[in-house]
């Protein structure tokens, strides 16, 4: 049967199926939002009708600069199901970076969230394609500079819910979401209805992240990073129920969501579990409701999996993708044969990235892109292929540092594969160590440092030698009370471990470790600063 895989249909499985499951947000207030999918469905599309109304075109992209809350699953449905295309924004941006995204994608209409509103006009000024902008939760006697502004809930008041879907062609457009871009401009991934229907199936698959009726999810990361890697689509695909944060993404906040709400699975980047691992810690809550914590977007300190999986009886899910992979490509999950392991091991295993899910290839190679084998110990670049991998960047033409020319995207990441087909990322292609020819793994530095009893966060950099070339730099953030710290016992704690080629050769403490507008630590600022003269060792 000839049956388009379109985001529609998602959402009328879900109106039939799970009228009642629930989206609760946490509004800008501190109040708590409450309504069902029944209510998401027929919103959808009263923001279709909206769209047309405003005279947004099939294929037109409409911007949403938005936390995580009940109206931008609104917009992740109505823009794409009403033929448009739905590019979210990335709120940590800056006024001239958002500019530029906005005119690139040529949005015609951007919807704004209230808390947001000083940003966005900021931002317009700056822009040409935008003809409308639409705000939601503002106060009554808000006051505005933008122009040719609408007020979202008028809009939808105004509107019909009879609406015929759109999105007729499972290969049409729905979603453009822009890479953190550390180099250069971001370059933006964009998404097809089947690609994000094939991904959600990738994603709600039991050896995945397995996403189901009875889970009541809290997605933390957020809607415009990597679709918020999919759940939106996953959890209505299954009728979980959903636990919005909105702006209250501080640790006290979320550890607050999490027992009120008996959350089940949480998703967010590492830097925001470190911080909930400290809440925790320091005020506990009875959080046994969770059966996986999803950790993805950088490598998840294995000192923080081991705290989360024995001190508070979390399981960790560790899982490694990028924005042009929709984002999802591996999971690290114990199988049958791990059963026997001791739970140091078994740590060890969830401290990888796991295996390929379905429907991702991926092979890693050498410079010359030669194949490597998969032996847990020779390095290489990721390469993947696969039904929701771009095989281009949105409006630029294919280069070979991106694209083999043969199928594969290169993803910039340097891994290991093991025999049992687990990926270990040991770094970003950028930040590889290259001592003396030979690889140095930041990220496994950085892995020990962070089990250091006096180490917060740690990031390790190249920094140049004249006779090595580079060398690497261990970069600390000392723990509250931890008293002084000195080289030697930084060192001395990695020889345990490492080659004594690969330790560092300095070792600076500064007072935290700048972070990327999707809060990965940020090694481009880092090496900015050594090379300024701003970061000192200690000895
Ligand atoms: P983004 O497109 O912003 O999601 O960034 C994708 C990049 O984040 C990947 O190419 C990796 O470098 C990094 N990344 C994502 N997940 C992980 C992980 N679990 N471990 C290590 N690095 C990761």
């Amino acid at each position: 049967m000839d049956y388009p895989l379109t985001l529609d249909r998602i959402l009328e499985h879900a109106r039939r199926l799970h009228p009642q499951k629930r989206i609760l947000t946490k509004m800008p207030s501190g109040e708590m939002h409450s309504y069902d999918y029944a209510k998401l469905y027929q919103r959808s599309k009263k923001l279709a009708n909206v769209l047309e109304k405003l005279g947004v075109k099939p294929g037109d992209r409409v911007g949403t600069l938005s936390w995580n809350n009940f109206q931008h699953m609104e917009m992740y449905y109505g823009i794409p199901c009403s033929g448009a295309v739905c590019h979210t924004l990335n709120i940590r941006l800056s006024p001239e970076e958002l500019a530029y995204l906005i005119d690139h994608a040529e949005d015609q209409v951007i919807f704004v969230d209230g808390t947001l509103l000083p940003l966005m006009e900021r931002v317009a000024p700056k822009v040409r394609s935008v003809r409308h902008y639409v705000l939601f939760n503002t106060p009554d006697d808000i006051q505005t500079k933008l122009p040719g502004v609408s007020f979202y809930e008028d809009l939808m008041a105004d509107a019909s819910e009879d609406y015929e879907w759109k999105s007729i062609d499972e290969n049409m457009a729905a979603g453009l979401c822009y890479t953190s871009g550390t180099t250069g401009n971001p370059k933006g991934a964009l998404y097809s209805h089947r690609s994000i229907f094939l991904h959600t199936l990738g994603v709600n698959l039991s050896n995945s992240l397995g996403i189901r009726e009875t889970d009541v999810m809290l997605p933390v990361v957020p809607m415009f990073h990597a679709m918020a890697w999919g759940l939106p689509y996953g959890c209505v695909m299954n009728g979980a129920d959903m636990i919005m944060p909105g702006p209250h993404m501080q640790p006290a906040a979320l550890a607050a969501l999490i027992s009120d709400h008996r959350v089940t699975i949480a998703a967010g980047v590492p830097t925001i579990w470190g911080g909930l691992y400290q809440e925790l810690k320091a005020r506990p809550r009875d959080i046994s409701s969770i059966r996986a914590l999803i950790v993805g977007g950088a490598a998840m300190p294995r000192s923080l999996i081991e705290g989360f999986e024995k001190d508070l009886g979390v399981t960790v899910l560790h899982a490694w993708g990028m924005t042009e992979m929709s984002p999802l490509g591996t999971v690290s999950i114990l199988q049958s044969h791990h059963t026997g392991l001791s739970e140091k091991e078994k740590i060890d295993v969830k401290s990888m990235q796991g295996y390929p899910v379905p429907m991702v290839e991926l092979r890693i190679a050498d410079e010359s892109g030669r194949e490597q084998s998969w032996d847990g110990k020779t390095m290489g670049e990721i390469q993947v292929r696969g039904p929701w991998v771009i095989r281009q960047y949105y409006k630029v033409e294919n280069t070979p540092d991106k694209f083999t020319g043969d199928g594969w995207f290169r993803t910039g990441d340097v891994a290991t594969i093991n025999s049992d087909g687990f990926v270990n990322i040991t770094d970003r292609t950028k930040d590889v160590i290259k001592s003396g020819g030979e690889w140095i793994s930041s990220v496994a530095l950085e892995n020990a440092l962070m089990s250091h009893p006096k180490v917060l966060e740690a990031a390790v950099i190249a920094v140049p030698d004249p006779k090595w070339t580079e060398r690497p730099l261990a970069v600390i953030v000392a723990k509250p009370d931890s008293g002084n710290i000195n080289k030697e016992e930084i060192v001395s704690f990695l020889a345990e471990r490492f080659p004594r080629f690969w330790l560092p050769d300095h070792v600076s403490v500064i007072p935290g470790i700048p972070k990327t507008s999707v809060g990965k630590f940020d090694k481009k600022v880092l090496r900015k600063q050594y090379s300024e003269g701003s970061i000192n060792t200690i000895d």
